[in-house]
C-alpha cells in the first residue's frame, strides 16, 4: 500500500528494498534477449530457480509461478481438481480476488464469519457446509497467518480441500511451519503491495506431486511447453487438459529471486516494529486484532476499537500525526461489493444474496490498521508509539 501525502514514512515493504540487485537481474535476462521461461537463445532459467527457491520459503515440494494471485489461487483450485458448481467458503474479510479465483474456477463462493483475528473462525466455519461444499479458503490476512489448525480439523472431518490465500503473507509462518504448505495447495501474490515484488506475479505451492503437475499443465495451454521443452515433464498417464496461459516471464522471475533473500529479514523486522508498538502501549486500554501465531506474524498493527465512529476517530488521529492508517477495505466484507452480494459473474447471476455476516461486517468496521512499511526507522516507530498514545486518549476498553 502506498503512503498518502503528508505521512511520515512510506508504506512499502519489498518495493522499498529495490535496489542493484533487482536492476542487474532484469538487465541479465534483457542482455541475455530471453525473457520466456521455456526457451529463448541464451535461457538462464530464472523462472525454475525462483520456484525452487520459494519451495523452501514456503516449506513444500513444489512451487509454480504464475502471472499474478489471482492466478494463482486459480490455477490452485483447478489443480485440486475442483468440480463445476462447487461451493468453496471464503472468509468475509478478505480482497475480491479471493471470490474472483472461485469464479474463475466455476465454483461458487459461500460466505463465512471471521473472529477477532480478523480471519476465518473456525467455530462459525461448520455452519456454512453443505452438501455441495468442496473446500474452503482461509486467508492469511494482513501477515498473520489464520487459525490452520482447528480450521483444518474442520476441512479434514468434511473431506473438504483446503486452499491457502497467502497473497498477503509470503514468509509467514504458523506454529513453527510457513504458510503455503499448510493446506492442500497455497497461493501467493506479488503485486506490488505484497512482500516481495516485480509489479506483477504469483505462486502456487503444494507437495502434491500430482496438484503440481496439474497446475504446471493448466498455467502453460495443458502443457504446450512444460511436457515439449521444460525441465518438468507431466506426468505421462494422466489424461490431457487444455489449459491457459497464466505463466511468468523470466524477467518478473529475476526481479522475485533477486528479491527473496530479504523477505524473512524484512519480516522479522516489522514482526519486531509492531512488537515495539505493542509494548509501548500496552499500559493503554486498547485491543489488537488477535493473532492465531504472532510469533510466526511479519509485522500486524490492527486496533479493534468500540465502534466505527471510534475507528474512525483514531485513523484521523494518527494520520493528523503523519501514521498512515486505514480501516482495511474500507470497513466493507466482502459481500458488500455488488457484484459478490448480486452473484453476478461475467456469464451471468450464479448464486443468491448471501446472508449479512454481523459479526464480520462489525469486527472489520471498528478495525484500524496502521500501515508499516520496510524503510522505518527507529525514530518513525517511536512516533507511531507516541501517535496512538494520542490518538487512543479517552477511548474506553474495546469490548
Ligand atoms: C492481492 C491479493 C490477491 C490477488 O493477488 P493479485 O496478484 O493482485 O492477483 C488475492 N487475495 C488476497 C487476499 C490479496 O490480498
Amino acid at each position: 500500500m502506498s503512503d498518502g501525502p503528508g505521512m511520515r514514512y512510506e508504506t512499502w515493504r519489498a518495493l522499498a528494498l529495490w535496489g542493484a540487485e533487482e536492476e542487474a537481474a532484469a538487465l541479465e535476462v534483457i542482455r541475455s534477449r530471453s525473457p520466456f521461461r521455456y526457451y529463448g537463445p541464451d535461457l538462464a532459467h530464472r523462472t525454475d530457480a525462483f520456484e525452487a527457491a520459494f519451495s523452501e520459503v514456503a516449506g513444500v515440494a513444489h512451487t509454480v509461478a504464475v502471472s499474478s494471485g489471482t492466478a494463482a489461487l486459480t490455477a490452485a483450485l483447478i489443480g485440486l481438481g475442483i468440480p463445476a458448481g462447487a461451493e468453496v467458503i471464503v472468509p468475509a474479510v478478505t480482497f475480491v480476488a479471493s471470490v474472483g479465483a472461485v469464479v474463475g474456477a466455476r465454483g461458487v463462493p459461500v460466505f463465512a464469519e471471521v473472529d477477532d483475528s480478523l480471519t476465518l473462525d473456525p467455530a462459525r466455519l461448520e455452519e456454512r457446509i453443505t452438501g455441495r461444499t468442496w473446500g474452503v479458503m482461509p486467508v492469511h490476512l494482513n501477515n498473520a497467518a489464520a487459525d490452520m489448525d482447528p480450521i483444518t480439523e474442520v476441512a479434514r472431518r468434511h473431506g473438504l480441500r483446503v486452499v491457502e490465500d497467502a497473497a498477503q503473507a509470503a514468509g509467514i509462518r504458523y506454529r513453527g511451519r510457513p504458510v503455503g504448505g499448510l493446506g492442500d495447495a497455497g497461493a501467493f501474490s506479488f503485486q506490488l503491495d505484497k512482500n516481495i515484488t516485480a509489479g506483477e506475479g504469483g505462486a502456487v505451492t503444494t507437495s502434491d506431486a500430482d496438484v503440481h503437475d496439474r497446475v504446471a499443465r493448466y498455467q502453460d495451454q495443458g502443457g504446450q511447453f512444460t511436457t515439449a521443452r521444460g525441465a518438468t515433464r507431466g506426468t505421462a498417464d494422466a489424461p490431457p487438459f487444455v489449459g491457459t496461459n497464466l505463466r511468468m516471464t523470466e524477467l518478473t522471475a529475476a526481479v522475485l529471486g533477486a528479491q527473496l533473500p530479504r523477505l524473512l529479514p524484512m519480516c522479522r523486522r516489522l514482526r519486531d516494529v509492531a512488537r515495539r508498538v505493542r509494548a509501548g502501549t500496552a499500559d493503554l486500554p486498547v485491543r489488537w486484532r488477535r493473532l492465531p501465531d504472532e510469533e510466526g506474524s511479519g509485522g500486524d498493527l490492527t486496533l479493534l476499537l468500540g465502534s466505527r465512529l471510534e475507528a474512525r476517530g483514531v485513523v484521523a488521529g494518527l494520520n493528523a500525526a503523519g501514521i498512515p492508517a486505514h480501516t482495511l477495505y474500507q470497513g466493507q466484507p466482502v459481500t458488500a461489493n455488488r457484484a459478490v452480494r448480486e452473484g453476478r459473474t461475467p456469464w451471468g447471476v450464479e448464486w443468491e444474496r448471501p446472508p449479512r455476516l454481523r459479526t464480520s461486517e462489525a469486527l472489520l468496521g471498528r478495525s484500524v490498521t496502521i500501515a508499516l512499511g520496510a524503510a522505518m526507522t527507529d525514530d518513525d516507530v517511536d512516533a507511531v508509539v507516541d501517535a496512538v498514545r494520542k490518538a487512543c486518549q479517552g477511548i474506553s476498553a474495546a469490548g
